[in-house]
């Protein structure tokens, strides 16, 4: 078939973007949102998903929240006081902001628009509220992806085994993972994390059918 004719069919605009479609990148970044309540290993599988995955960038979020031992200001998270984070959000620097386990937390626009530009996908590891602001956004430049605990006993047993929290902010976490797991049907897929290597091999194919995609935006 001729390629203008395949140009038709397809809505290739030029051979050298089918040529890039081929040879695995695209003309646009995607967003990769993943949520989970907490205590799903969300933050364990989005840190191996980004060292197995290149062009996967991830974001620096804001938080308010003090740092945790190990974690790094400008790597883990921008850590600031509530006043700086409301001058922010007053500057409109934000793509979305939320408030979680009593501190605010928001995704800065900037490092999401220079990555997009630059083809590069980027990943947000955000909670449910956050992830529901990035859709009505860039719904259509995102993929959405929940991560579920194989029930909510073994969630309640890993909180516990995790020694992090009080019985009552166990509690707490669960009734919040219960309104957090009503949001499922927003997303886009849904991944159970029963052992941590077929949760990421599940995680990782999602990317890369995402990239295979012809049609997209
Ligand atoms: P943690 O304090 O344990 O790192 O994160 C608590 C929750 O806040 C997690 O569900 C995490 O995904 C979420 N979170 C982290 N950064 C952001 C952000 O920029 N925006 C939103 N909406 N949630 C975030």
């Amino acid at each position: 078939m001729p390629i203008a004719k395949i140009k038709k069919k397809t809505g290739i605009p030029n051979v050298n973007s089918s040529l890039r479609i081929s040879s695995g990148t695209r003309r646009f970044g995607t967003i990769f949102v993943v949520s989970a309540p907490s205590g799903c290993g969300k933050t364990t599988l989005c840190k191996r998903l980004l060292k197995n995955m290149p062009g996967l960038c991830r974001s620096a979020s804001f938080t308010t929240r003090a740092p945790r031992r190990g974690e790094r200001d400008g790597i883990d998270y921008h850590f600031v006081s509530t006043k700086e984070f409301k001058t922010l959000i007053k500057k409109g620097k934000f793509i979305e902001h939320a408030r979680v386990f009593g501190n605010f937390y928001g995704t800065p626009s900037g490092p999401i628009k220079k990555t997009l530009k630059n083809n590069k996908d980027i990943l947000l590891s955000i909670d449910v509220k956050g992830a529901m602001q990035i859709k009505r956004l860039l719904g259509p430049r995102s993929v959405f992806i929940f991560i579920l605990p194989p029930s909510l006993d073994a969630l309640n047993k890993r909180l516990m085994k995790r020694h992090a929290d009080s019985k009552g902010e166990i509690n707490k976490r669960l009734e919040i993972a219960k309104e957090e797991l009503s949001y499922l049907h927003k997303y886009d897929y849904a991944i159970v994390n029963c052992r941590l290597k077929d949760a990421l091999s599940q995680l990782e194919a999602v990317i890369i059918a995402e990239r295979l995609k012809i049609r997209k935006h």
